[in-house]
């Protein structure tokens, strides 16, 4: 038995009496009970204990919340871009006077270590409502010339709201992806229905409580608490919604656009699943790449889209890179989320703990070896799992062709420097990559080559609200962040005028 960090700090007393008050969904400006009145409960997975119980939307709920954002949508449209600006940098800064308290919550929910919770989820939050701000004024049309001589022309193109958009988002920065999907909803003019994950829906419905008092109109937001096969499922179907942003699985990705199609053709973007990977040639910096390269896949404990979860090494330098990352590995400190010194806390849920351990066990029935960590038995009911390293992988593994979505990493070397592009774009995501080298021809050309919607070159995982992000391949379909993300949840009409 293994003992985890355990010293939680105390949580504040008013984010206390909110967990233990009735938690409701917000529909056109109201807090409300699902029509069925069922409920579900939000789990710690630090402790596997009930937090809160929310309300399970079903179908019925859905057709409230586009009801209502049908009607938000009207409103919000009649602020000017200013005021829509400033109502955005508002809920920016009342994340932020917020912090700590949605750190807590966060960390609660999600089981992540509050010390990361306040570093990134948080302020990146924030960040992004303010960057998002911006773009409410920003978004023009363009005129153009026309090509016919029998007259004279004027032409020009609009870029309108595309009207009710929804976001579905995923379980492992509920707090920053709700930002993701609702800021340049509102950005661009749209009302929003949210729909957070169902393991961890509480932030999303905090976030929600700030947005009205930073004074977005009742309807304008929406958040709807419920499962994926109901409410993300009626969601998607509905034909009173105009656009889907979704991330989450592959899997569900596809379904996703099939609902759309089916239904109305809402437009639909999707940030899905991912095997990126990390590639450190031998003229690297290999102090400073090992523990870039080891954060890439035990940060958050492995749970990130473009996780670095594939290392491939240049030969020379393998047994010095492996030796690194498995001490750096080794020195991480396991924990409960709100224990500040935790650096890996537990995974979201039992079927993601399962999923994790059927992966490794499959890995090793393929004959992979463990080179770290494994199967460690910790002394909590949590659903904790050690960072660990697989070698002696073979491409058609399993572990290597999947996405496990835990803190697994499967590490290999390579000979030819230019034999890695084809084993690097040998999968069928291309969310991310990362780069290792001190040949800037290389990494510029290797940059060109690989089919990844994200490299990083000496550095991994920086996000900013001015960078595009999003996959090619089953990774996705278009981008989020950035003028790119905004233009997303509009519609652009061109107008012709004979003069
Ligand atoms: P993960 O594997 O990370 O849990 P999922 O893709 O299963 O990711 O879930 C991401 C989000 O998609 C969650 O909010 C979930 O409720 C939702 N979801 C799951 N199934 C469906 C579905 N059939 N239709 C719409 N949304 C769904």
């Amino acid at each position: 038995m293994t003992s985890i960090l355990n010293q939680p700090i105390d949580i504040e007393r008013p984010l206390r009496e909110w967990l233990d008050s009735p938690r409701r969904m917000l529909v056109g400006g109201e807090w409300v009970n699902a029509r069925s009145g069922k409920t579900f409960a939000s789990e710690d997975p630090g402790t596997t204990e009930a937090l809160a119980h929310v309300p399970a939307a079903d179908a019925a709920d859905v057709d409230d919340a586009v009801q209502a954002a049908t009607l938000g949508a009207k409103k919000w449209q009649s602020f000017a871009p200013a005021q829509r600006a400033n109502v955005l940098w508002k809920a920016g800064e009342l994340i932020h006077q917020h912090s700590e308290e949605l750190a807590q919550l966060e960390s609660l929910d999600t089981g992540k270590g509050i010390s990361a919770a306040r570093a990134i989820d948080v302020p990146f939050t924030a960040e992004n409502f303010k960057y998002l701000a911006g773009w409410a004024t920003k978004l023009s049309g363009e005129t153009f010339g026309i090509s016919l001589s029998d007259a004279d022309w004027h032409a020009y193109t609009l870029r309108e709201p595309a009207g009710v958009a929804a976001g579905i988002i995923p379980w492992n920065y509920p707090l920053a992806q709700a930002s993701f999907k609702i800021a340049p909803a509102l950005a661009a003019g749209c009302s929003i229905i949210l729909k957070p994950a169902e393991q961890t829906p509480l932030s999303a419905l905090r976030l929600g409580e700030l947005l009205m008092e930073a004074g977005v109109p009742a309807g304008a937001i929406n958040i709807v608490t419920g499962f994926g096969d109901s409410a993300g499922a009626a969601i998607a179907r509905h034909a009173g919604i105009n656009k889907i942003s979704f991330t989450g699985s592959t899997e569900v990705g596809k379904l996703i656009l099939k609902a759309a199609a089916e239904s109305n053709l809402k437009r639909v973007t999707l940030e899905l699943g991912g095997k990126s990977p990390t590639i450190i040639f031998a003229d690297a910096d290999i102090d400073a790449a090992i523990p870039v390269a080891a954060e890439a896949i035990f940060g958050n404990s492995g749970q990130i889209c473009n996780a670095g979860s594939r290392l491939y090494v240049e030969r020379p330098v393998l047994e010095r890179v492996l030796q690194g990352v498995k001490q750096y590995a080794a020195a991480l400190r396991i924990g409960y989320g709100l224990d500040p010194r935790t650096q890996v806390g537990p995974l979201m849920s039992k079927a993601q703990l399962e999923r994790v351990r059927g992966y490794v066990q499959g890995g090793i029935g393929d004959g992979a070896s463990v080179y770290h960590g494994g199967f460690v038995d910790f002394d909590v009911p949590g659903y904790y799992f050690t960072p660990t390293i697989l070698t002696n992988t073979a491409p058609t593994m399993a572990v290597v062709r999947e996405e496990i979505f835990g803190p697994v990493l499967v590490a290999e070397a390579f000979d030819d420097p230019d034999e890695i592009e084809p084993i690097a774009n040998n999968t069928t995501y291309g969310l991310a990559a990362t780069i290792f080298t001190s040949n800037l021809a290389r990494a510029h050309r290797l940059a060109g080559r690989l089919k990844a919607g994200a490299v990083w070159i000496n550095c991994f995982g920086v996000f900013d609200p001015n960078l595009p992000f999003g996959g090619y391949k089953q990774s996705g379909i278009g981008r989020e962040m950035a003028r790119l993300g905004v233009e997303a949840f509009t519609e652009v009409k061109s107008v012709t005028i004979k003069l």
